[in-house]
């Protein structure tokens, strides 16, 4: 299974590895032509408005928002789960708008900007889930058929689904715990 990384700004090395060690051969994405033979694609996390320029500048942005439309896998986290909604409440990003969700950045404010927690994601089996959230955005609201996977005590939603879309605010790629990653690369597994 290959995967790409979208490997313009932002934690993309550390997805590469945790991709690697379940045996995905993960490779970083900053061309088109790299999105070329791609089982799946990560968009990471980072900072959004720099992602988004970066991606229009080196022409990704048409063809990722085209297979993301198309059935094609993508897992996005934070900065990359801004990047796959259809709604940003801020007009610096310009979202690639192809998940039935709307984000709002920066949604914990400066005292509380980044913490960890464990979270429970029915998903992935009983045992909770070490959640790391840097400058998080949340999900404000979810439209069409898009599954809510996990949310916060306070009923907020940190992590979606939607058909081979994947998002979620936080990071995994942080944490030694690998079954979200799992869980995409089942997903791409399916699609094949
Ligand atoms: N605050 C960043 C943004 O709005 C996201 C932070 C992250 O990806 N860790 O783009």
């Amino acid at each position: 299974m290959k995967i790409g990384v979208l490997a313009v700004q932002g934690a993309f090395a550390e997805h590469i590895a945790a991709l690697r060690q379940l045996g995905a051969a993960a490779v970083p994405v900053r061309l088109p032509g790299d999105l070329t033979g791609l089982d799946g694609l990560v968009i990471p996390g980072g900072e959004s408005t720099s992602i988004s320029r970066l991606m229009a500048t080196y022409n990704l942005a048409r063809p990722v928002k085209d297979l993301a439309g198309n059935g094609f896998p993508v897992f996005g986290t934070c900065a990359g789960m801004i990047l796959l909604a259809k709604k940003s409440s801020d007009s610096d990003v310009t979202p690639l708008g192809v998940m039935d969700i709307a984000v709002r950045r920066n949604a914990f404010g400066r005292q509380k900007d980044s913490f960890e927690t464990e979270l429970t994601i029915p998903v992935l089996g009983e045992k909770p889930f070490p959640a790391v959230f840097i400058r998080a955005p949340v999900i404000g609201q979810v439209y069409n058929g898009v599954e809510v996977l996990a949310r916060l005590d306070d009923g907020t939603s940190v992590a979606v689904r939607q058909g081979r879309l994947l998002a979620s605010a936080f990071h995994p790629e942080l944490t030694a715990d690998l079954r979200f990653h799992k869980y995409f690369l089942d997903l791409v597994a399916e699609s094949r």
